[in-house]
């Protein structure tokens, strides 16, 4: 179950499916999710026109699957769906997986405008789905039917990304978009799946080696949250978190949280470029307790940061270093050719030539 909540009042967005932003520094655009989508909408005229159309709002659309399935080329694939306890049915690996291997790509099954779910009467937006549901290859329209929820709009609501999409109808039109293999991912507070959105098309990449027979996991929220926060929001989905985090010991939730506040308090001393808050060890202090913590999926940005202070602070080898990693990792997290990672490549180059460089070191005297 990939509980998403797309909409109000539950949550707008779901927080993977928005790009985490530049660190301030890098001086480069941050990829977007708005994407393109044309190709994927069908539009109000050339939906089911041999039928008498019903209400619709104006470029509302619903779309099948248009594209084959891929995964990343792996054979046979590097997991199975299995009943993982306490938790229902998930995905385990049938081998040890590297980090960075590519475990899923997928383009929607089902992608809906959301005024079409929101405001169209409950009648015709069924009667919308059933058409939908009609269209879908059977194997597509089984693996929808396959996931959590009692019917098509529970299921919708249960289990997709929202995403704003350009070109159909108003810029950045919101959308449903319904990915049911991704939606085999259960949640893990600490995942060792991270998953990125281009053009609708999701990619789920291992942030770290997993042994056989490991649960394959994403985030369904904000990682960085404090324990209680975390299980709060869980449960207000609908159900209880069963990570090993959330589930161990006390002693082991009161450390993580304490490592969360300070990677919290790190991380508004480092984006203060006004102030100098920070020392050149600030950002190993600043990684470690990211990898103590297992939050593999966003090193990208921590080690960015780690770089952009060791530029500023004038040190040359750090900048390098922290810059190196944070351009592989942002490659993982938001695919090769983000800006993020060129400007991270750029560092690792000529630090002396990168603007922030020696700037703190300067401050401070
Ligand atoms: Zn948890």
């Amino acid at each position: 179950m990939l509980s998403t909540f797309w909409q109000q009042p539950r949550q707008k967005h779901h927080p993977q499916s928005q790009p985490r932003e530049s660190v301030p520094g890098t001086q480069a655009p941050s990829d977007s999710v708005t994407q393109h989508a044309q190709a994927l909408t069908w539009s109000a005229d050339s939906f089911c026109p041999r039928r008498p159309r019903p209400r619709m709002p104006s470029g509302a659309a619903l779309s099948i699957d248009y594209a084959v399935d891929a995964d990343g080329g792996a054979d046979p694939s590097p997991f199975y769906v299995a009943e993982i306890e306490g938790k229902g049915i998930g995905l385990r690996a049938n081998r040890s997986i590297a980090k960075g291997e590519v475990l899923m790509v997928r383009t929607p099954t089902l992608v809906a405008q959301a005024e079409l779910v929101n405001e169209l009467e409950p009648r015709v937006r069924d009667m919308m789905y059933a058409v939908a549901m009609a269209r879908l290859p059977k194997g597509r329209r089984n693996a929808f039917l396959a996931q959590m929820g009692r019917d098509v709009r529970d299921k919708i609501d249960v289990n997709c990304f929202q995403l704003f999409i350009h070109g159909a109808g108003e810029k950045g039109a919101s959308h449903v978009t319904c990915y049911p293999d991704i939606a085999r991912f259960n949640h893990d507070c600490r995942p060792n799946v991270h998953y990125r959105i281009t053009n609708t098309t999701i990619t789920t990449i291992a942030v770290r080696d997993i042994q056989r027979g490991e649960e394959l996991t994403v985030s369904y929220i904000d990682v960085f949250l404090p324990s209680r926060e975390r299980k709060r929001t869980i449960r207000s989905w609908g159900f209880e978190c069963a990570c090993a985090l959330c589930q161990g010991p006390r002693n082991e939730t009161v450390a993580s949280d304490k490592r969360l506040r300070r990677i919290k308090q790190l991380q508004d001393d480092l984006n203060d470029f006004k102030e100098v808050k920070v020392s050149a060890e600030t950002g190993a202090e600043y990684t470690a307790l990211h990898e103590e913590e297992g939050l593999y999926g966003h090193l990208g940005s921590v080690y960015t940061r780690a770089a952009l202070n060791s530029a500023l602070f004038g040190d040359e080898k750090g900048s390098r270093e922290y810059a190196r990693r944070a351009a592989e990792e942002l490659s993982l997290e938001k695919g090769p050719e983000c800006a993020d990672a060129k400007a991270m490549r750029g560092l690792a180059e000529d630090p002396r030539a990168h603007w922030t460089w020696g700037k703190r070191r300067k401050a401070e005297k």
